[in-house]
């Protein structure tokens, strides 16, 4: 009896774009035994590599509907991946807990209240005189930071694992393809992908993954789906070591909407993602610096050491992200204009479930 396996081996499968989206969808299913090409013509450009890789599906408010299942299943999912994972990068690791603080009381009050519903061994209010929160309340010389724990969730290196998703598709010998796909289209069964360069790429299967220009590839007449593009940025920030000891914080923390690393005694990096903007600011660090009430003279006096941005997909209309099967062999898994680190292994899960149906 041929195992399904075997079946899927001879289906070819093209993926457009190369993000965490594309690369997930990839090793999930050249681990199905599916041929694969990724086409992308700039890899490293992506928002994905501008990713603080903060994983956020545990402390999620709203406990119900597809964000949550999704969340969900990422958060069960992912464990296993990085076992996986580990064998081409053995430091690949998710850093756990992560913390989500606040300034504002109501919004604390509504924490406390998903806390207390959610009966949620994993989750935590951080306790006012707890050792986090006034080595916290020191750091920022406030007193009114609070804030939970979620043990749960955390933050995975964006970079680190885009590079050994990288190595496992290259220890697979997955066809990679440097250009740009400036159309596609069915003739006779086949689906043809054609480059920038007049190249056509024939494959069974076609997923795309290049979140804002996918919609420039289906005809959206009758599909229509709209998708605007969203501004996240980040910086790096030196800190002089004598004013503050920033490994009384915790590893990964988000404060008034801010997400927060510490890098290493005197390195932080401050990342914000809600700007609906397209043009990175000028006065990005003033900016992306003000979330509290006072700033701290070591962050005013802090050094800008790099800065970054991505540029990622929000859909109008509906739910992000868009995961949709356009029928025929086009699926199209767009729009995560927030999360798509956290959301890539369940997003890549439906995709294969979707592509098995097809072909079965
Ligand atoms: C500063 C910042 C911080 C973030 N922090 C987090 C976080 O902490 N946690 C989290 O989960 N998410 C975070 N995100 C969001 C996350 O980065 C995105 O959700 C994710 O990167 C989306 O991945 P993607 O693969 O859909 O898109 P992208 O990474 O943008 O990839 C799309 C790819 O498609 C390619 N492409 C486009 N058009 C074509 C074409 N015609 N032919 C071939 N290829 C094409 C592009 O070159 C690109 O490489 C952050 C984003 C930013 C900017």
């Amino acid at each position: 009896m041929i195992s399904l396996k075997e079946n899927f081996q001879k289906a070819h499968i093209v993926i457009i774009g190369s993000g965490i989206i594309g690369k997930f969808n990839a090793l999930e299913l050249s681990e199905l035994g599916f041929q694969v090409t990724i086409i992308d013509p700039t890899q490293l450009q992506n928002s994905s590599n501008a990713a603080l890789g903060l994983l956020m599906g545990n402390m999620y408010q709203k406990r119900k509907g597809r964000s949550w299942d999704l969340r969900k299943q990422s958060i069960e999912l992912w464990p296993q991946w990085i076992t996986f994972l580990q064998k081409f990068n053995c430091e690949l690791n998710i850093e756990k807990p992560l913390i989500q603080l606040t300034t504002n009381e109501q919004k604390f009050k509504k924490l406390e209240k998903f806390i207390h519903e959610n009966n949620d061994l994993n989750l935590q209010i951080l306790e006012k005189n707890s050792i986090i929160i006034d080595n916290i309340n020191k750091a920022f010389q406030t007193k009114n930071i609070k804030g939970i724990i979620s043990f749960k969730d955390g933050r995975i290196n964006a970079i680190s694992l885009l590079e050994t998703i990288d190595k496992y598709l290259k220890n697979k010998n997955i066809n990679f393809v440097n250009e740009e796909i400036i159309k596609i289209r069915k003739s006779n069964d086949q689906w043809f992908s054609t480059t920038k360069n007049n190249r056509d790429i024939k494959s069974d299967i076609i997923i795309l993954c290049n979140s804002l220009k996918a919609v420039d590839l289906i005809d959206n007449i009758n599909h229509n789906i709209k998708l605007k593009p969203v501004l996240g940025q980040a910086i790096e920030v030196f800190i002089n070591e004598a004013e503050i000891d920033l490994l009384t914080l915790p590893k990964q923390f988000n404060i008034n909407g801010k997400n927060i690393i510490r890098i290493t005694k005197n390195k932080l990096i401050i990342g914000s993602t809600d700007e609906y903007s397209t043009k990175p600011e000028d006065n990005i660090f003033e900016k992306i610096t003000d979330f509290l009430d006072k700033k701290p003279n070591w962050l005013i006096k802090g050094q800008m050491t790099k800065k970054w941005f991505g540029v990622r997909s929000r859909p109008e209309g509906e739910p992000s992200p868009i995961m949709k099967n356009l029928g025929d062999g086009l699926i199209i898994c767009t729009g995560f204009y927030k999360n798509g680190i956290l959301l890539a292994p369940a997003c890549s899960k439906w995709v294969s479930n979707e592509i098995k149906n097809y072909l079965s």
